[in-house]
């Protein structure tokens, strides 16, 4: 079982939107395992403080290094230690991919400015960002994390095929979907997807994957041409 370990200030977030649907389903049958432990029960003041004031100055408060370090080896889950933040490498589905792969993973969700440098360190913590915004706390990007990697797991979701067409499976976006009915507020479907021709089919959405690639995202076409030429 791919067993997940959240430390949060706010454990009730979890599991949140991972109980519902596909994710919530494979909690239930125990494909996968959550546990969200609360930073602030490894406080150790009367006032049960996580925080305090950056060294150096500036606004907003700083994640205390010995309670998060506490919380961090008080949690006994299996996987790497991932700590959510705008300064680590960009989430992508290749790390997904290998964090389904393995037995599970520990999540640190910061709040405030973000956690002591000195922890991350000493943990060994790997930097992960969502993406080039920034969230008012780790929760949400947890979550996201979660889903991506819960819905790999064998026996999640119905088909393997239907994952292994998806966008970023072959490093490019996927081709446009449509569906019943076949013409609707004066919008026809693109011919070529009635024709039952799977050749014509297959090129046609190639076609449109390099397209939708190349047009919106130029970093992604760029590497898809370099892997290509290897
Ligand atoms: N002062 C920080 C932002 C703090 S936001 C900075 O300027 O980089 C508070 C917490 O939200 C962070 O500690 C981090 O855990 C989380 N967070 C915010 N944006 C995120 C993002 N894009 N990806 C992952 N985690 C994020």
């Amino acid at each position: 079982m791919f067993r997940a370990t959240v430390l949060t200030l706010f454990p009730e977030m979890f599991p949140g939107p991972l109980g519902l649907s596909l994710a919530g389903r494979a909690l239930a049958d125990g494909v996968w395992g959550l546990e969200a432990i609360d930073i602030r029960s490894f406080a150790t003041d009367r006032h049960r403080t996580v925080d305090d004031t950056p060294f150096g100055g500036g606004a907003g408060m700083v994640m205390r290094p010995d309670v998060v370090a506490a919380a961090i080896r008080g949690a006994n889950g299996p996987g790497p230690l991932v700590y959510l933040t705008p300064r680590g490498r960009l989430l992508d589905q290749e790390r997904v991919r290998e964090l389904a792969a393995g037995d599970g993973v520990r999540l640190l969700c910061g709040r405030f400015e973000g956690v002591d440098q000195r922890v991350l360190d000493a943990c060994e913590a790997e930097e992960i960002s969502l993406g080039d915004y920034v969230l008012s706390g780790g929760e949400p990007a947890a979550l996201v994390l979660l889903d991506a990697v819960v819905r790999l797991l064998p026996g999640v979701m119905g088909s393997a095929e239907s994952l292994a067409e998806e966008s970023f499976e072959r490093g490019l976006l996927e081709y446009p979907l449509y569906t019943r009915p076949q013409s609707w507020e004066g919008r026809e479907v693109p011919s070529v997807l009635l024709s039952g021709h799977h050749e014509k089919i297959r090129g046609w959405r190639a076609r449109q994957s390099e397209e939708a690639t190349r047009l919106r995202r130029p970093d992604l076409w760029v590497r898809f041409g370099a892997a290509k030429d290897d």
